[in-house]
C-alpha cells in the first residue's frame, strides 16, 4: 500500500486548490473524488462565480480574494486559459431591501473592507449607475457601491486548470471512488474507499456539501438548495447591454422582497441569456435528498419577483436552470481548522454563500497548514476555527 504525504478527500472548488498547491510543492499527495470534477452535484457549476476582494461579509476575506487572484492569473499563463475577467462589481441596497447573511450593512461593510484592503471604489447614484449600465432599473433611494477590482470567474475552468497541473505536478487522482471512512492511526491517517485503502501523514477534507456527513464533529453546517436561472435577452443590442464590458456583476438587497439577488454578464449569445439568481434561507436538504428539478413555477415566479421589474430587454423564456448547494456556517463563516479530535485531520468548509473567490488562497492555506509552514500574517486564521471567534466587544 503506498503511503502519501497527504490525502485529499473532494476534489471541487476547494480540494482541487489545495492538491495543486501540494503537488506544486513536491509532496507526495492523492486526491479522492467520488464524481469526476467538476461536475454539477455539489457546490461549483453553473458558469461563473462573482469575486470581489472588499467583501460585506467583512474585511477578513480580503486576503484570501487577493491571493486566488494572483493564483488563477499564473494559473493563466502557466495554461494559456482564461479564468477570470475584472469587469467591476456593483452591490445595491437601500432602506427597503436590508437582508443579506443577517449583515444589514452589507454596503457599508463593503465599503470598509474597501478602505482596509486599499480597493479603490466609487459611491454612485442610480441614476449614474444605469447611465452607465442601461440594464438596471434601481429605484431612487438605493446606494451604490461600485468597485472595479472584482468581476467574475469561472469555476468549472478553474477546477480543470488546478487538476491538471496537480497532475503535470506527479499528483495521484482517483476519480469516481468514494471515501466511505477515514480514521487516525499511528503516524498519521487511514483512508478507506469502495475500491481501497490509503495511508497519508495528513488527510485534507474539502467534501463541501457531503461534509456533514463526513465530518464527526458538532459543528452545524446547513445545506440549501439555490437555484441558478438564465433568461434569454430580448434581441442584439439587449445582448450587448448584457455583456461584461457593460454589465458587471452585481449583488442587490432589492427592495420590498424577501431575497437578495445577484447576476454576472452574459457570457455567451441572445439565446443563452443572463443568469440572475436568488439566495433562499428557508429550507435545508442533503445532496441526496435534494430536488434538482427546477419546475417551471420556479422559473414563472422568479422572472416576476426578481427579473422583470429590477432588469431591461430580458424575456421571460429561462432557457436554462441549475440547483447548486450551499453548505452553511453560522453567520456565514469559513470553517479552515485541524479536526477537533483528530489532529492529521484539516477541514475546510467555506462555502457559506460566498467561498469561491477565496478557493485559490484557501488552497494555498490548506496546503501550508499541512506542511506545517508559517501561514501569512494577513491572513487571520483565528477567524476560520471551529469554535466560533470572540466577537470585537463582545463581553
Ligand atoms: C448557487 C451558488 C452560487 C454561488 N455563488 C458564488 C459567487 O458568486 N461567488 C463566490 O465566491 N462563491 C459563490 N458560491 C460558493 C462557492 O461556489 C462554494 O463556496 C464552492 O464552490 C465550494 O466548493 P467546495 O470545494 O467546498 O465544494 P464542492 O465543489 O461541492 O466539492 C466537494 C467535492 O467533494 C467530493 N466528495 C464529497 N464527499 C466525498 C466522498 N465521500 N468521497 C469522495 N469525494 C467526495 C464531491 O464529489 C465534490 O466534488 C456559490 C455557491 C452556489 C451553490
Amino acid at each position: 500500500m503506498k503511503h502519501y504525504d497527504v490525502i485529499v478527500l473532494g476534489l471541487g472548488a476547494m480540494g482541487s486548490s489545495a492538491l495543486y498547491q501540494l503537488a506544486s510543492r513536491n509532496v507526495s499527495v492523492l486526491g479522492i473524488d467520488q464524481y469526476d470534477p467538476p461536475h454539477r452535484l455539489g457546490s461549483t457549476h453553473g458558469e461563473s462565480r462573482i469575486t470581489r476582494v472588499a467583501c460585506g461579509e467583512g474585511p477578513m476575506y480580503s486576503a484570501l480574494a487577493r491571493r486566488s487572484h494572483r493564483i488563477w492569473t499564473e494559473l493563466e499563463e502557466q495554461l494559456d486559459v482564461s479564468l477570470m475577467r475584472l469587469n467591476g462589481l456593483a452591490v445595491i441596497g437601500g432602506p427597503r431591501g436590508a437582508h443579506r447573511h443577517q449583515n444589514p450593512r452589507f454596503v457599508e461593510t463593503t465599503e470598509e473592507a474597501a478602505d482596509l484592503a486599499g480597493v479603490k471604489y466609487e459611491r454612485l447614484s442610480p441614476a449614474e449607475l444605469m447611465a452607465r449600465h442601461p440594464a438596471f432599473r434601481i429605484s431612487d433611494d438605493e446606494k451604490v457601491y461600485f468597485d472595479k477590482d472584482s468581476g467574475y470567474v469561472t469555476p468549472e475552468a478553474c477546477i480543470r486548470a488546478q487538476l491538471v497541473r496537480a497532475r503535470q505536478q506527479k499528483a495521484d487522482i482517483r476519480i469516481n471512488e468514494r471515501v466511505t471512512s477515514y480514521e487516525s492511526v499511528s503516524g498519521g491517517v487511514c483512508v478507506v474507499t469502495d475500491r481501497g485503502v490509503y495511508h497519508a501523514g495528513q488527510l485534507i477534507i474539502t467534501a463541501g456539501p457531503w461534509l456533514p456527513q463526513l465530518l464527526r464533529s458538532p459543528v452545524e453546517l446547513k445545506v440549501q438548495r439555490q437555484v441558478l436561472y438564465w433568461f434569454a435577452l430580448a434581441d442584439r443590442k439587449s445582448l450587448e447591454m448584457y455583456q461584461p464590458e457593460n454589465f458587471p456583476a452585481f449583488i442587490w438587497m432589492v427592495p420590498g422582497r424577501d431575497q437578495n439577488i445577484y447576476g454576472l454578464p452574459a457570457l455567451g449569445g441572445v439565446s443563452d441569456g443572463v443568469k440572475i439568481a436568488t439566495e433562499q434561507e428557508q429550507t435545508e436538504d442533503t445532496p441526496e435528498s435534494v430536488s434538482r428539478v427546477v419546475s417551471e413555477e420556479e422559473r414563472r415566479s422568479m422572472f416576476a419577483t426578481y427579473v422583470e421589474p429590477f432588469f431591461n430587454g430580458v424575456t421571460s423564456q429561462c432557457v436554462r436552470a441549475e440547483v447548486c448547494l450551499y453548505t452553511k456556517v453560522k453567520d456565514a463563516r469559513f470553517i479552515i481548522d485541524r479536526h477537533p479530535d483528530m489532529p492529521n485531520v484539516l477541514v475546510a468548509s467555506p462555502c457559506s454563500g460566498h467561498g469561491f473567490k477565496h478557493s485559490g488562497g484557501i488552497g494555498e492555506v490548506l496546503a501550508k497548514l499541512a506542511l506545517r509552514e508559517t501561514i501569512p500574517a494577513d491572513i487571520d486564521m483565528r477567524q476560520f476555527t471551529f469554535e466560533e471567534p470572540a466577537r470585537v466587544g463582545a463581553a
